[in-house]
């Protein structure tokens, strides 16, 4: 008999949902997570009483989060303290002025038509594009797999209105956008949030065009930090018997025939298992952990030519008083042009800009928790890539922290470089050592419409019987409610072939 029925790689969102949910189907589920801590990517670190948040800072688009707690016995809610962020979002303008975008609808309607009465006539068109759209999606997308032509037969059985949104995947989130919005002040609203995926605008498949509307619906903290959430995947999986083991590196998966049976430990040990769940990059996961050697060639080198996303820095401020923000996320306000510039011009070319733009995140302006009474904590993720044309990240990081605050207390922050107590910061070569992140690459595989549902590696492999994958290199992709998904859509497909 196997050692277990089910070994995860990697405690991240993915692999934690996953093996929460197989051990509540009552299967002897061990997840093994190589670094210290659960949550990779949904993780949270403390520094001399401040506590910074490693990458994701928010959650939104919350229905596919408590369907899992659901399935396990619970809520999400009774789980984690979730706090309501009102407002959303803050944008700053190059001259100075900020717009601050609540978290109603109707009000952000207002202020987009004192800016543009045109596009504020558009605002509640695109809202009800962007509401259909995402209850399609919900209810098919974030819950089945979309590996193979008749998983997609199955969502547009299930929900017929799916069809109707195929146009949108051939249009690029820019396309959407500027269907409705012709004003550069109003686009400034609304073309960072295409780099939630990792893209720019012109390159980011049509329906994430929905985040400038789904932010509307709810964007929340959670209460101590975003590991709250790995935490309570961790506690109620555990509650059902899931095992879960850090500082466990996996190095190999072990194979017999076409079938995996097991993984080999960096020191050497052998785990055998029934089923075995990978929740990171699919090119380690095919490539170096189970070599071409037992693939299709074709497979190989189909796994071979997926990009990495992209990658990105973060610092970490601990500040001595309040910054002078508005909202628990900022950005400093670009046009999709820009972002498209900056994608082509810099990203491709390794050069970094001197002109500054990124998200901005205030944690503490909702949850005073997480820094000494008075003190604050900001999440800075700048400009940045994994690889520099000129330079290299070890030898960069003092200058580009410097830089970063030195321009964000001149265009964005007044007074910010004043109140840093100290400040830390994770390259991109920092999250390829510290998570095993190839490249650094958050978001594991590249999301534009080539690696996307049929395109993405599959949940269910179709090289490696008992082999499932989870996390971002899958379907639906990543960030938080989609890593969370991919562990429910991994769990109903093992219930259903895995008896
Ligand atoms: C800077 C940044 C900002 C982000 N902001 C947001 C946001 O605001 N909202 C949002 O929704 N999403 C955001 N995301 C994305 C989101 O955090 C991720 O998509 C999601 O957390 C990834 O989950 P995952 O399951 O794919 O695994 P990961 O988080 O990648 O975890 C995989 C785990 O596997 C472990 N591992 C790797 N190799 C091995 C091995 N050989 N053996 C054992 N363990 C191994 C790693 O240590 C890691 O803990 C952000 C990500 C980053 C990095």
């Amino acid at each position: 008999m196997p050692d277990y029925d089910v070994v995860v790689i990697g405690a991240g969102l993915g692999g934690l949902s996953a093996g929460a949910l197989l051990a509540a189907q009552g299967r002897r589920v061990l997840v093994m997570e190589q670094s210290k801590a659960i949550g990779g990517c949904c993780s949270t670190f403390e520094r001399e009483g401040y506590r910074f948040d490693v990458g994701a800072s928010i959650i939104e688009i919350i229905e596919p989060i408590e369907r899992v707690f659901e399935k396990l016995g619970t809520t999400l809610q009774k789980e984690v303290d979730l706090i309501a962020c009102d407002p959303i979002m803050s944008f700053i303008y190059p001259d100075g002025e900020r717009i601050t975008a609540p978290l109603s609808v109707e009000e952000t309607g207002r202020i987009i038509a004192s800016i543009s009465p045109e596009d504020g006539a558009h605002w509640d068109e695109f809202c009800a594009f962007a509401d259909d759209l995402m209850k399609v999606t919900l209810d098919t997308f974030f819950q089945m797999p979309a590996a193979t032509l008749a998983d997609m037969g199955a969502i547009i059985k299930k929900n017929p209105r799916f069809l109707k949104f195929l146009p949108v995947f051939l249009s690029s989130y820019q396309d959407i956008l500027e269907r409705y919005f012709r004003d550069e002040k109003v686009l400034k609203m609304m073309a960072y949030q295409a780099l939630y995926f990792g893209l720019p605008p012109n390159l980011v498949p049509g329906p994430y065009a929905m985040v400038p509307y789904s932010e509307h619906v709810g964007i929340y903290y959670p209460r101590g930090g975003m590991i709250r959430i790995p935490e309570a995947l961790q506690r109620v999986g555990e509650l059902h018997g899931m095992q879960v083991r850090t500082g466990t590196r996996v190095s190999k998966v072990l194979m017999e025939g076409r079938r995996a049976i097991g993984v080999r430990l960096a020191d050497g040990s052998e785990i055998s298992a029934k089923i075995v769940v990978s929740d990171i990059n699919a090119k380690t996961l095919y490539l170096d952990m189970i070599c071409a050697e037992y693939l299709p060639t074709a497979v190989a080198r189909g796994i071979r030519s997926y990009k990495l996303s992209v990658s990105v820095p973060m610092i970490y401020l601990a500040l001595d008083e309040s910054p002078e923000l508005e909202a628990h996320h900022s950005v400093i306000a670009v046009s999709p042009e820009e972002l498209n510039r900056y994608y082509y011009d810099n990203l491709l070319t390794g050069r970094l800009n001197e002109g500054p733009f990124g998200l901005i995140c205030w944690p503490t302006h909702n949850d005073k928790s997480l820094a000494p009474l008075g003190k604050h904590v900001l999440n800075l993720i700048p400009q940045g890539f994994y690889h520099l044309a000129d330079s290299d990240w070890d030898s960069e990081k003092p200058h580009y922290v410097e830089r970063t605050i030195e321009s964000l207390s001149r265009i964005a922050i007044p007074g910010l470089k004043d109140k840093v107590i100290f400040a830390e910061c994770a390259t991109p070569l920092d999250f390829e050592r510290d998570l095993l992140l190839p490249e650094g690459a958050i978001y594991c595989l590249q999301q534009d419409l080539t690696a996307q549902a049929v395109f993405r590696p599959a949940t269910r492999s179709k090289s490696v019987n008992g082999l499932y994958l989870v996390g971002s290199s899958t379907h639906p992709g990543g960030g938080v409610p989609s890593t969370i998904a991919s562990g429910y859509i991994a769990a109903g497909l093992i219930e259903a072939h895995e008896r």
